[in-house]
Parts: C-alpha cells; sequence; structure tokens
C-alpha cells in the first residue's frame, strides 16, 4: 500500500516528448510565416524559449511576455516581420496538434491508474497546447484531473500553484500527495516549499544542482512504480 494518496505528474519531459511536439511545431510555423526552417533556427528558439521560461519560473517575466518575446526575439536573430503575437497564437494551436508521448507513457499512466491512487497533471504551460496534447495522447482515459498554471494563475515553483491544486482536490494533508516530475527548478523546488514530496525523474542521470532536495530520484517509469508501491 502506497504512503500516498495523491499523485502529481509533471507533464513535458515527464510523459510528454515536449522537444519533438516543440519541433514538428515550430517547423508548421516557420514555413507559415516565412522563415527558414533550418536546424540552427530551431536551436535557437528552443534556446530563447528555456531563458524565457527560466525567467519566468523566476518570476522575473510574466507569461504574457514571454510567448509573445519568444517570437519576436526569434526574428529580432533571424529575420521576419510577422506579428510576433499572432505567430504564437499560431504556434500554440500547432503546439496542442503535435500531440507525442515518451517511449513508455502511456503504459507508466495505465499502471498507475490500476493503483487506485488520486492522479493529476500539475504542469506550467499555455492552455490551448496542454489541454491539446492531453486529450490527443489519450492521457486524459488514465488521469482524470489537468491543472495548468496559466489557469491556475500561479506557476511551479510557486506554492500557491500546489495550493490551488490541494484545493481542488481536497487534500488536507500534503504528506499524502508526491509530485513527480523532471524539472528540478520547478517540480522539485515547488514541492519542497509546498511541503510535498517529490521524485526527481532523471532518466539521463543528471547531477543535482542547485537548491532543490528530491525525497527520492528515479530514472525510470519502472522505479516510480516501485516508489509508489
Ligand atoms: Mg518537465
Amino acid at each position: 500500500m502506497s504512503r500516498y494518496t495523491t499523485i502529481l505528474l509533471d507533464a513535458d519531459m515527464t510523459l510528454f516528448d515536449f522537444h519533438r511536439s516543440e519541433r514538428e511545431a515550430l517547423k508548421r510555423v516557420l514555413a507559415r510565416y516565412g522563415l527558414a526552417q533550418d536546424e540552427q533556427v530551431i536551436r535557437n528558439y528552443s534556446k530563447i524559449n528555456a531563458a524565457l521560461w527560466d525567467a519566468f519560473a523566476r518570476g522575473e517575466i510574466d507569461q504574457d511576455f514571454l510567448v509573445v518575446e519568444r517570437f519576436a526575439a526569434l526574428m529580432r536573430a533571424h529575420g521576419g516581420t510577422a506579428d510576433p503575437k499572432e505567430v504564437n497564437r499560431s504556434y500554440e494551436l500547432a503546439l496542442g496538434e503535435e500531440a507525442w508521448l515518451l517511449p513508455g507513457a502511456e503504459d507508466f499512466c495505465k499502471a498507475l491508474s490500476k493503483t487506485g491512487l488520486t492522479l493529476a497533471i500539475a504542469t506550467n504551460g499555455l492552455p490551448a497546447a496542454q489541454r491539446g496534447r492531453y486529450t490527443r495522447t489519450g492521457l486524459d482515459r488514465y488521469i482524470p484531473h489537468l491543472f495548468i498554471s496559466m489557469e491556475l494563475g500561479a506557476q511551479k515553483p510557486l506554492p500557491a500553484f500546489f495550493d490551488r491544486i490541494c484545493e481542488t482536490l481536497h487534500l488536507s494533508d500534503r504528506t499524502q500527495a508526491v509530485m513527480v516530475g523532471d524539472g528540478l527548478g520547478t517540480d522539485i523546488l515547488g514541492g519542497n516549499r509546498a511541503g510535498i514530496d517529490t521524485i526527481w525523474y532523471n532518466p539521463d542521470h543528471l547531477p543535482l544542482t542547485g537548491p532543490a532536495v528530491p525525497t527520492y530520484t528515479a530514472a525510470s517509469y519502472d522505479e516510480i512504480l516501485r516508489l509508489l508501491a
């Protein structure tokens, strides 16, 4: 019997293959707005976007600025005259349509759904993109709750993000919940701040850096399932 009743799961790079979705969506949008679809542009976009999300997680910028600035910055670097707001809208829709799971993620969610524990996805990100992939990948069959930072009005690692989830799930004893995710600065630090145990999903065996302290670390879905058993 698991010591937890509630499992909060990160989405991107914990369940969803975000890199693949991002790449495919970006290629569609670059073509649509007449920008070069070459590797350098794609790599540069990833870099710009990741840096902006980091700044967002540190509370330095808000999400409205982030989503427009990533395309404004890309076009400053590589040319392009489209309205970055429109490019972003089109990208978010494309991202919701590019639904790719990481290998083994579906079986993992299926196995979790058989445990009888309360399951929720707890993700930073944009509603159109996250909700689209949640239903298209079929994860909504296994995981009944989806919490998205933009809809909650707070993002990981802010305690308010977890407060709102616990309220909605009527979870008064936080020691019964565990946050599972690949992001040290978001999932793990957020769990630490909110008083919720964490499992750091670290399939690439990255070194532990920064202030976040995972309760457990797991390199595979099987390992996570063993920790939750
Ligand atoms: Mg993640």
